[in-house]
């Protein structure tokens, strides 16, 4: 849980790509354990160690690496793709030294489990997104889960509707500084969305692990379904998608890794791993036949699963959107 931590923080100080790697081994089995691994590692840590202090780091990335789990707290009701628009308030106290949170947070990954919340709320509505300011809060300091939801998928994950009311977050728990909350929020869903494709990657691969050896063994018209080539040629297909949304992924994350830009080529591995995942899982089931269909069988909530991928870090219209103006830069 500390993947690209620093070892003096009790981190395994591995590169970005190391943890995407993980994220996918996780999806393989389950994508709900690897949505947990992906956000606290590639959204709370990440903030933790580009924009804290010294003696934040040192305060909350062990604790993060060892035991308690942390949640990323942007998405309101009425602010999802449009997050910025947020209506969660933070008021300095007259001493100065605390500031007072309230608002609602909607959709918020790990928050059943986590202990540390970085949470995002604006200190000067005036100023529009410029006033928005990261915090680093704590369960014990009040905040209140207020609805976990039931979802199509990824159910073991908890996701959850969060209230804040007179939620008092010492002045020390700013990150990166009052009015660089949209700076920070930008740049982490920039690089956190290829953890998503990773994910997203992890559970095609899952699924197809799951489905193809099935058809080996079961056996139609007197010999294993797998060999008909109808379906051989599907499988072919399927594992040529798969090798695209990996090289996507992984091309993305070794721009990022390599210091180089990386946000077009990490909108289009988001995009396209989520549409190989959803694509992959739901010919999974159809290859299992009846079987498939059941929850037994396991492939039908890989395509459950799926569909997440297309809505969660920024859906797949903002990634298209996003990939549309860099091509545009390019070409104007
Ligand atoms: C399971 C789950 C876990 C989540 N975890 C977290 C979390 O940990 N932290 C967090 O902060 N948030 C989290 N979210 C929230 C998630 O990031 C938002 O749901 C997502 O950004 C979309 O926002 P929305 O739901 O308000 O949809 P909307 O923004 O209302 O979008 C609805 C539709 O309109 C389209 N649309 C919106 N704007 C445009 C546009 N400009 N151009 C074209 N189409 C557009 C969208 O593509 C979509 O199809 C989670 C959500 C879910 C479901």
């Amino acid at each position: 849980m500390g993947i690209e931590t620093p070892s003096a923080y009790g981190g395994s100080e591995s590169s970005f790509t190391s943890a995407i790697i993980a994220i996918e081994e996780l999806a393989k089995v389950d994508p709900s354990v690897s949505v947990l691994c992906d956000v606290h590692n590639t959204l709370v840590n990440t903030v933790l160690r580009k924009y804290a202090t010294e003696e934040q780091k040192a305060e909350w990335l062990p604790r993060l690496a060892e035991s308690q789990l942390g949640s990323f707290c942007l998405s309101e009701a009425a602010s999802g793709s449009d997050a910025f628009a947020l209506q969660t308030r933070a008021s300095k106290t007259e001493d100065g030294k605390e500031y007072v949170l309230n608002g609602t947070k909607m959709w918020i990954t790990n928050s059943y489990e986590a202990e540390v919340f970085l949470v995002f709320a604006n200190v000067d509505p005036s100023q529009g997104y410029k006033g928005i300011t990261c915090f680093l809060a704590t369960k014990d300091m009040g905040i209140q889960i207020a609805k976990k939801e039931e979802k199509l998928g990824i159910r073991a994950s908890s996701t959850c509707s969060l209230a804040f009311e007179d939620v008092r977050v010492p002045e020390a728990n700013v990150i990166g500084g009052v009015g660089k909350g949209y700076k920070i929020a930008i740049e982490i869903l920039n690089e956190g969305r290829i953890g998503i494709a990773a994910q997203m990657l992890g559970l095609a691969q899952g699924a197809f692990d799951l489905a193809v050896p099935y058809t080996y063994q079961r056996k139609q018209f007197g010999q294993p379904v797998g060999t008909f080539q109808g379906m051989s040629f599907a499988f072919a297909d399927a594992a040529t998608q798969i090798e695209t949304a990996r090289l996507l992924t992984y091309n993305a994350a070794r721009l990022k890794d390599a210091g180089r830009p990386f946000v077009k080529e990490a909108a289009m591995a988001k995009y396209w791993s989520s549409r190989v995942a959803g694509e992959v899982s739901g010919k999974a089931i159809e290859w299992m036949g009846g079987t498939g269909f059941t929850r037994e069988s396991g492939v039908e909530k890989f395509w459950r699963d799926s569909k997440i991928g297309a809505i969660y870090e920024g859906t797949t219209n903002i990634q298209l959107g996003t990939i549309a103006k860099m091509v545009q830069k390019e070409y104007e």
